[in-house]
């Protein structure tokens, strides 16, 4: 199995971080139980070396590389549709102070998500099988959040919908979009005053291997507006 690029000074010209020796190992040991975990379940189609770093792991961690968000802290995170881990497991094994929450609706893959962080040994990991419009209805999960990342789950109004419930007051959800229209930015505003926030920033990057553009969305809980 092919080995993930050592790419370590673009990880530090571009997000000022490199992973350490430990990491780069789970980072390629992820790689290669993705790979394993595809054979049976659909997990991804980005599945070559460069595609992987580039797409999961970098992409995983640009969405968190904000001065609104201190990596020093010990945050609480939920990644909503989290699938094969992206970007959630991704800044688990970055940023092992961190506890990351992984949601998703298929049981299968929470199921494989969780003898995959097993055999990673992560420690700062939790999986919960559930849909996350119904997550927030639990006392215990409401509001529980310091962030709530979600990528690739669906448009930018249900995006907001499931995860500014499950963020606190004062915390932040961060939506991973690669489009990104002016229609979409004159709705945001409203959509998000609906759910109780306010967009602070919108970061648009170009991603370091195949120049692609992704946009970043830093949506905060500013009032909670649980009548949804
Ligand atoms: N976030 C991952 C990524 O970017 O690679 C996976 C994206 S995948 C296209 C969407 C995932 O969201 C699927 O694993 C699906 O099961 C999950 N999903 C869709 N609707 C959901 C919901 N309402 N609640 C929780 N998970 C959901």
């Amino acid at each position: 199995m092919d080995n993930l690029p050592d790419l370590s000074s673009i990880w530090q010209q571009t997000l000022n971080w490199e992973p350490n020796l430990e990491k780069k190992a789970q980072f390629q040991q992820l790689y290669q139980k993705i790979l394993q975990g595809n054979r049976e379940l659909n997990l991804t189609r980005i599945t070559s070396p460069r595609d992987f770093w580039e797409k999961h792991l970098w992409d995983s961690l640009a969405g968190i590389t904000s001065e609104l968000i201190d990596w020093q802290q010990s945050l609480k995170a939920i990644d909503i549709g989290t699938g094969a881990g992206f970007p959630g497991m991704a800044i688990a094994i970055a940023l092992p102070h961190w506890r990351v929450t992984l949601l998703d609706s298929t049981r299968k893959k929470v199921a494989f998500l969780d003898q995959l962080y097993t055999s990673l040994g992560l420690a700062n990991i939790e999986t919960i099988a559930a849909r996350a419009e119904e997550l927030h209805k639990q006392a215990q999960y409401q509001q529980g959040y310091d962030l709530a990342l979600v990528r690739a789950v669906g448009s930018t109004s249900v995006c907001v919908e499931y995860a500014l419930p499950l963020v606190k007051i004062g915390g932040l959800a961060i939506l991973y979009r690669g489009h990104w229209s002016e229609l979409e930015d004159r709705q945001l505003p409203e959509i998000v005053s609906n759910f109780g926030g306010r967009v602070e920033q919108i970061k648009e990057l170009s991603t370091p291997l195949s120049q692609s553009t992704r946009h970043y969305l830093y949506v905060r809980k500013k009032i909670s507006n649980l009548s949804y």
